[in-house]
């Protein structure tokens, strides 16, 4: 449980200016969520209130919990001209993980005959776990126009389809990536690692749209009770961990020598307007761009799965959303539109209807926000709100968020016996490591459904429609 909060509403909660806060911590959840909240999670977002520029608030999401530095499901934002900063922490090591979502047009009564073999077949063809690699090899000079197109490079390089494109996030393709700001070791680790899922908490599942809440903006999503969707989570693999690594390393020694005032190590950053502000941001943008390229290519190996037990199946994209990421975006602060750095870790922008940025099609009700449960429960789609921008700089919470730390998970449940439990409900698992799978257990995650009924009583996002798990492959 959590001291020093204050109740502004019931799903919204304050820490008051103190210390060497800079501005208040604004956590959003229920009682309940506030209360089982780890204790770390109000410690390390008054630590992200601390630094140097950061407006308006230190913004906590309803899924959060610990992180390294800055906590998972946090958004901060800071601005340049107020010597505000950039943190490789801030963003994540996962740099751009985040949730795709496709389509199939299919019902889950032409999935039930064929369930094993397509969860054979998708664990066949998908690689995963710790380590593995895909059947693409990059040259430097293909893995620096990799950097540099994202899922774009990824097309014309034949996986899969240029009306993919429009479903994604910044296009697929984010502007301003920098392949000079990233190490060779970066780019060895991640020379043989293009299209594979990775380990731990990334996923490619089957799921069928067990219920909708909001039938007029699920026709827009084109998402009827009972589709079937498939569902990829995973990040820019061992690329985004050494960016998140070498510039960790990096930033520590900047803040030393600027005087930069850390609470703790892990917090460390540099002025955006640095050279090494700037050359993080252009590595962390390539990074965000491995991410988009590696869930496109594993969108063409699913596909590929579907075409063999389906043939002429189209598979269009509903939406690919990042949730570990830092971007320059315009925002109201005390009435005043500011180009800021908005933070974005273990949290999913969430724009709301009428922007720009997201797709024409969706643009009258808002922008599609998907989130994991955990293996064994729901899943959700939310949309965006216009409301958000006001309240947490446009972002949602990005899953259930774990309740639980790997390592007590691991003590508590075994592997197989989930697997056989979530058997006899129907749900098939697919896992490279049982250890994975105990560490992933559905009770080590909190009550997703909790989280994302905050989500939207606190307006962040709305809820459109819940995702039940049929096959899960993991790492
Ligand atoms: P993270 O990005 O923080 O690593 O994970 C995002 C979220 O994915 C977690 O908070 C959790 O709710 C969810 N998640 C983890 N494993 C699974 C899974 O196997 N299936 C689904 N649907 N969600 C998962
Ligand atoms: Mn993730
Ligand atoms: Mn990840």
């Amino acid at each position: 449980e959590m001291a020093l909060l204050e109740k502004i509403s019931d799903y919204c909660w304050q820490i008051p200016i103190q210390g060497k806060m800079r501005v208040p911590v604004i956590i959003y959840g229920s009682e309940k969520i506030i209360q089982a909240m780890d204790q770390k999670v109000a410690e390390q977002a008054s630590n992200v209130a601390s630094l140097p520029g950061i407006v308006k608030a230190s913004f906590v999401m309803p899924d959060a919990h610990w992180g390294y530095g800055f906590p998972i499901g946090g958004v901060a934002a800071y601005d340049p001209e107020e010597e505000g900063v950039i943190s490789a922490g801030g963003v994540g090591f996962d740099i751009s993980c985040g949730v795709r979502t496709l389509l199939t047009g299919l019902q889950e009564k032409d999935i039930q005959p064929i369930k094993n073999k397509l969860a054979d077949l998708l664990f066949k063809e998908i690689p995963a776990g710790v380590g593995s690699h895909g059947k693409i090899y990059l040259d430097k000079e293909q893995m620096n126009k990799m950097l540099v197109g994202g899922a774009k490079w990824a097309i014309e390089n034949g996986y899969g389809l240029q009306k993919d494109l429009s479903r994604i996030e910044e296009e697929g393709c984010m502007p301003g990536a920098d392949p000079h700001a990233v190490s060779n070791l970066a780019k060895e680790r991640q020379a043989k690692e293009m299209g594979t899922l990775g380990s731990g908490n990334h996923y490619a599942e089957v799921q069928v749209v067990g219920k909708i809440f909001d039938e007029t903006i699920a026709k827009v999503f084109s998402l009827q009770q009972g589709d079937i969707v498939v569902s990829i989570h995973c990040g820019s693999r061992g690329l985004g961990h050494q960016i998140g690594t070498d510039y960790l390393k990096e930033m520590v020694v900047c803040a030393q020598k600027l005087k930069i005032d850390l609470p703790e190590r892990e917090l460390a950053c540099a002025p955006i307007t640095s050279e090494l502000g700037k050359r993080y941001l252009g590595a962390m943008r390539a990074g965000i761009n491995c991410a988009f390229a590696n869930r496109q290519i594993i969108t063409h190996l699913i596909r590929k799965v579907f075409l063999f037990f389906f043939p002429g199946i189209e598979m269009p994209l509903l939406y690919d959303v990042s949730h570990n990421t830092c971007k320059v975006e315009k925002h109201k602060v005390n009435g005043q539109l500011k180009e800021l750095y908005v933070h974005r870790k273990g949290a999913t922008r969430a724009y709301g209807p009428n922007q720009q940025e997201i797709p024409e099609d969706y643009r009258t009700v808002g922008q599609p926000v998907l989130i994991g449960g955990s293996m064994g429960t729901h899943s959700y789609i939310l949309v965006g709100t216009a409301q958000s921008e006001r309240l947490a700089f446009s972002s949602a919470v990005h899953g259930a968020g774990r309740a639980m730390s790997r390592s007590k998970a691991l003590k508590e449940w075994k592997g197989k016996e989930i697997i056989r439990s979530l058997e006899e409900k129907g749900i098939i698992i697919r896992a490279v490591s049982e250890r994975g799978v105990a560490e992933e257990a559905p009770l080590a995650y909190k009550d997703v459904s909790d989280v994302v009924e905050a989500a939207h009583k606190a307006d962040l996002a709305k809820l459109v429609a819940r995702l039940d798990p049929l096959i899960c492959i993991k790492g």
